[in-house]
């Protein structure tokens, strides 16, 4: 049995993700409210909390699950006098563990300063917050067109089949745009009307499959970080 992943909806589309080994050990990445999390975790075991940047509608759960569970907070050293108190400062290139899974860590700056994201390759899943949306990517708050560009491109070594697991369900205002912008674009016609099916059902339309963003995300599709800025201009008063 591999490790399970679910998606918590918290706040109004934020999604935080649980984790849970065959042994029962879980991690919750980005608790943006602790409800929702304490009402699935319940008595059980909460061991780790994984944040991916500073932003409240991914952290302010922290402090009530780490109280209630004695969970340990990994986030990001950079900025992180701007996180919840830490008890693990990661970057680039460190590997944690939650039992036997490695989770390893990806700076990806852009959208929120110090921003990182999760890797768990057994899975294979990517814990990318505000980085990349189904058929969308994060606002530029706290960084350059150039910087969230190249953290997209940070993604270009995992596999196809890695799961993205993103931190916000903008799903439906993400289609309308890609098929804006991209209406001859044969992948993402064959995905809108799987997509539509999902939000009509109030379903969560993620995860989905790096392989399938990549023939359908206009920003990955960008070709350089020009056409990438003004796409991300052009969403922005979409
Ligand atoms: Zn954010
Ligand atoms: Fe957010």
């Amino acid at each position: 049995m591999p490790l399970d992943i679910k998606p918590i909806p918290v706040l109004s589309d934020n999604y935080a993700w649980l984790l849970t080994t065959p042994k029962g050990e879980r991690a919750i990445v980005d608790p943006g409210e602790a409800g929702p999390i304490l009402d699935e975790i319940g008595d059980g075991r909460l061991d780790m909390i994984l944040l991916t940047h500073h932003h409240a509608d991914h952290t302010a759960g922290t402090e009530a699950l780490r109280e209630r569970y004695g969970a340990q907070v990994y986030g990001p050293r950079q900025n992180q006098e701007r996180l919840p108190r830490l008890d693990h400062a990661v970057e680039d290139g460190d590997v944690v563990s939650l039992g036997n899974t490695q989770i390893q860590v990806l700076s990806t700056p852009g959208h929120a300063a110090g921003h990182v994201s999760y890797v768990v390759a057994e899975v294979p899943a990517l814990f990318c917050g505000d980085v990349l949306f189904s058929l969308g990517c994060g606002r530029l708050l706290e960084g350059t067109a150039q910087e969230l560009f190249d953290s997209l491109h940070r993604y270009d070594s995992l596999p196809d089949s890695m799961l993205v697991c993103a931190g916000h369900e903008y799903t439906r205002s993400n289609l309308a745009f890609a098929l804006h912008v991209d209406p001859e674009n044969v992948a993402l016609k064959a995905r809108a009307g799987g997509v539509e099916r999902l939000l009509e059902a109030g379903r969560p339309t993620l995860p989905v499959t790096l392989g399938v963003e990549r023939r359908t995300n206009p920003f990955l599709l960008a070709p350089d970080v020009a056409t990438f800025a003004r796409l991300r201009r052009e969403k922005d008063t979409f």
